[in-house]
């Protein structure tokens, strides 16, 4: 499992990637973001994009162990949250 800490950074910046940027809603959070419990309103049926471990599977996991792919991930998590001053 990816060691998701349910920040909502990511869901809170769909339109930094390309992959995401259909979630937008018109300020760079997804329009499925429930911002009082910075929960996801679709979670069981979420994108593949957003399903890490599918879309690790489905995509990557050709290119990258899940090992190295969480490394980036959580690498990503934290440039995120440095730049909105979240810890
Ligand atoms: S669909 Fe859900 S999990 Fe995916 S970015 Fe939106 S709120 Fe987050």
């Amino acid at each position: 499992m990816f060691p998701c800490y349910a920040c909502g950074q990511c869901c809170k910046n769909v339109d930094k990637s390309n992959e995401t940027k259909f979630l937008d809603r018109g300020d760079g959070t997804c329009r499925n973001f429930n911002e009082e419990s910075r929960l996801c309103n679709i979670y069981e049926g979420r994108p593949l994009v957003c399903r890490v471990e599918d879309y690790y599977k489905a995509n990557l996991a050709d290119t990258y162990q899940w090992d190295d792919f969480v490394k980036i991930n959580l690498e990503v998590c934290q440039i995120l949250s440095k730049n909105l001053n979240i810890e």
